[in-house]
């Protein structure tokens, strides 16, 4: 049943004031992107475990393919305030819509942007921001999540080609990537980036079945069993962890933008019901318990959406730190999923229905909370960087 998305977001500290107009024209086209093709239908998809590829054209036309990626490579040219305004606003539809744009623009057109060679840029650029081609990203193995850095995914010189072995799990995109950005070991033991094309033989992506979480996102494994990948397809402008990890930077920035999204989505569905749901001849909205509960969500949205407007600041003055970006990363997330937990108990039964969107947030929230580096990992992180001490090798 499609239902009409009623959204009005919280701006409690004015902070739209520090936006410019051409900022909030852009969110102001998502949004009503979003509320027009994503809220009516996520529900139905999600239910049935399915990606809503027909939304895929739609993301290109927006600008949510590679938004900060030069016009000339065929990306919206635009900075990294809108760049976490879109992905706010498309969280605020659905994680899992977010994730299929974090993995096409940070993930696979940002390797070939900051790593790949101008013919790799003119090639794949174009035809992966407008959608024609979609991608994804296989860092994660069955046997090194936290620690990418132990894989054994590999890559031997074949003299005009490599060969790739090994296999790649939880790939975001996966069951209908046309590319995939794969990170392998050479043959001396360092990471490199290879473009994989679909139809390359001994190359497969087993989907991943029985989630509870992004259940509208598909996610699958990526298998390779002696592929021969011509050398023209190697990334040849970095080698090591930093290549992936530059990626995941670019993505973990955008998820600190979007969990937010799903946060505000949260509480305005919460906030909106308060006023209508009478229990003692009075709205809920009217007892001390329940006004706790909102009074700390709008608290943490705003907490959150300062330290991300401040965050795409310093990224737009090339100043922002990868552990800047670990910790909104992991406080966005953690505001979210607190959010949605307080959200559904606030709409008592009817808060585990598909009727309103926060059960699926809150289920979606646990892939967010733990891909992209762990809620933990990102913890040590900033342990690390404040004390100078690494607590997790
Ligand atoms: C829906 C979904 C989509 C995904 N999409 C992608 C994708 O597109 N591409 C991709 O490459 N990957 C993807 N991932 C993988 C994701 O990045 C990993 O799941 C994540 O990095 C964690 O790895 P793991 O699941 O192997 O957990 P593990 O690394 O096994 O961690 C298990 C637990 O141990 C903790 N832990 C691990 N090491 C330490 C330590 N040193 N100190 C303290 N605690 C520690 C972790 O915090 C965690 O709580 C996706 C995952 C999901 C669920």
């Amino acid at each position: 049943m499609a239902k009409t998305d009623l959204f009005e977001a919280p701006d409690y500290y004015l902070l739209d004031e520090l936006l410019s107009e051409e900022h909030k024209l852009i969110r102001a086209s998502v949004r009503d992107w979003v509320k027009k093709e994503v809220s009516p239908i996520i529900e139905d998809y999600a239910q049935k475990a399915e990606f809503p590829k027909q939304l895929l054209k739609g993301l290109a036309e927006i600008g949510a393919f590679g938004p900060t990626i030069p016009v000339e490579y065929g990306g919206a040219g635009l900075d990294y305030m809108a760049y976490g305004i879109i992905m706010q606003e498309i969280e605020r539809g659905d994680s899992g819509i977010r994730s299929t744009a974090s993995v096409q623009g940070s993930l696979v057109m940002y390797p070939i942007y900051a790593y790949g060679s101008e013919e790799q840029k003119l090639k794949y650029l174009p035809k992966l921001a407008s959608g024609e081609l979609m991608g994804c990203f296989g860092l994660t193995e069955p046997d090194h999540g936290s620690d990418p850095g132990g894989m054994v995914t590999n890559i031997k010189d074949a003299g005009d080609h490599y060969v790739l072995n090994g296999a790649k799990m939880w790939i975001s995109n996966s069951p209908f990537a046309d590319i995939a950005i794969v990170w392998a070991k050479d043959e001396s033991g360092k990471i490199r980036g290879l473009i994989v094309e679909r139809g390359m033989e001994g190359f497969t992506t087993p989907e991943t079945h029985n989630k509870w979480s992004l259940r509208a996102s598909a996610t699958g494994e990526l298998v390779f069993d002696n592929v021969k990948v011509p050398k023209e397809n190697i990334l040849p402008n970095v080698s090591g962890l930093k290549g992936p990890l530059g990626c995941l930077n670019q993505a973990r920035y955008g998820i600190a933008w979007g969990a937010l999204g799903a946060a505000m989505d949260c509480y305005d569905t919460a906030l909106r019901y308060s006023k209508e749901r009478v229990q003692f001849g009075r709205p809920i909205g009217s007892f001390q318990l329940q006004q706790k509960k909102l009074a700390e969500m709008i608290t943490e949205i705003t907490k959150g959406q300062l330290l991300v407007w401040r965050l795409a600041t310093l990224k737009n003055e090339g100043r922002a730190t990868a552990a800047q970006i670990s910790m909104a990363k992991r406080n966005s997330v953690e505001v979210a999923i607190t959010i949605a937990r307080e959200a559904r108990q606030m709409l008592g039964g009817m808060g585990i229905t598909g009727e309103y969107p926060i059960m699926r947030h809150m289920m979606n929230l646990e892939s967010v909370i733990t891909y992209e580096g762990t809620h933990d990992i990102h913890l040590l992180i900033t342990g690390m960087d404040v004390t100078g001490e690494n607590a997790f090798k």
